[in-house]
């Protein structure tokens, strides 16, 4: 059966979900999946403070619970980072910074740190428990050339949740250093272990959440979305097929403390890669599966590449 196509203002494509009173179309213009009607921005900033940044008690809490896992990420990504910037005062910016703990290793590598966060207890967290320098506000049109170039920008679980992704990178764009890089880390949604365990378990899409994920993206449309922009993708990957567990038989799905379980599992693989120095080989793992679709959240790296 041919799918139903759907059209709202200048966004169109074929209906790949539908929830609560929002379609997920595969955008035609966009070259991304996303739900329409799209929300007024406006009206997913009252979503933000009042419903979603005032949970964040636990989203401290098992961030830093998550630290020794959190770590090895992090290094990782300074370590490419560090790779391709090798100039001394080096400027990081984190679009979305959270509890800060991603900027916490760059200021303990060295990098010169601020951080974006709307939230107000994380911008509390941040800036008065690990004391980084952190705007307490959204990146946007109004602000964001007012603190000057950067050598990277991270954004780490921020494109899915905003109305306008290539606004934002394209800002980011413009302050980004000549040669500096733009490092995006998203879920990795309508993957190939999401469609078979729904099928499989005949269960519906339980990563489509209208209002707190807006877009849904994979390694095909993020590259291509940052392509447009302007940046050459240099570097691709992911992490832990977390699906795998359901196909196992642990319906995680709806149920926190299994969810908890589980995620303690794949942090346990991954720390234990890298107490025994594996690490690297872990990556080529995470590499070798991003190259086949799979990974619960991928990364992509761009670098700003200026003609001569
Ligand atoms: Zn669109």
């Amino acid at each position: 059966m041919d799918k139903m196509k759907k059209s709202w203002k200048n966004h169109s494509g074929e209906i790949v979900n539908s929830k609560e009173d929002f379609d997920v179309i595969d955008c035609e213009s966009c070259l991304f999946k996303h739900i329409i009607p799209l929300i007024d921005a406006k009206e997913l900033d009252q979503y933000y403070q009042e419903e979603f940044y005032l949970n964040a008690d636990h989203y401290i809490k098992h961030h830093t619970e998550d630290i020794e896992w959190g770590e090895i990420e992090y290094n990782e990504k300074y370590d490419i980072f560090d790779q391709q910037i090798s100039k001394k005062n080096k400027r990081i910016l984190d679009i979305g910074s959270g509890p800060g703990y991603f900027l916490k290793t760059g200021v303990e590598r060295g990098w010169d740190v601020l951080g974006f966060e709307p939230g107000r207890p994380a911008y509390e967290f941040s800036s008065q428990e690990l004391n980084l320098n952190i705007i307490n506000q959204p990146f946007s049109y109004e602000n964001y050339k007012n603190f000057g170039c950067f050598d990277i920008i991270h954004l780490n679980k921020v494109l899915e949740h905003i109305t306008n992704p290539r606004q934002l990178l394209s800002f980011s764009f413009e302050i980004l250093n000549p040669s500096g890089l733009i490092s995006v880390s998203v879920p990795n949604d309508f993957n190939p272990l999401q469609e078979i365990a729904c099928n499989y378990l005949d269960k519906e899409p339980w990563w489509v959440v209208p209002k707190d994920h807006i877009n849904y993206f994979n390694f095909n449309s993020l590259s291509r979305l940052m392509n447009s922009i302007g940046l050459e993708v240099i570097y691709r990957t992911s992490n832990f097929p977390i699906e795998l567990f359901l196909l196992m038989g642990d319906d995680y799905i709806g149920n926190n403390k299994l969810g908890r379980e589980i995620h303690a599992k794949r942090k346990n693989f991954d720390i234990a890669m890298a107490k025994t120095k594996k690490t690297k080989f872990k990556r080529e793992i995470y590499n070798q599966l991003a190259d086949i679709g799979l990974g619960r959240e991928i990364t992509v790296i761009g670098k700003k590449i200026i003609p001569k």
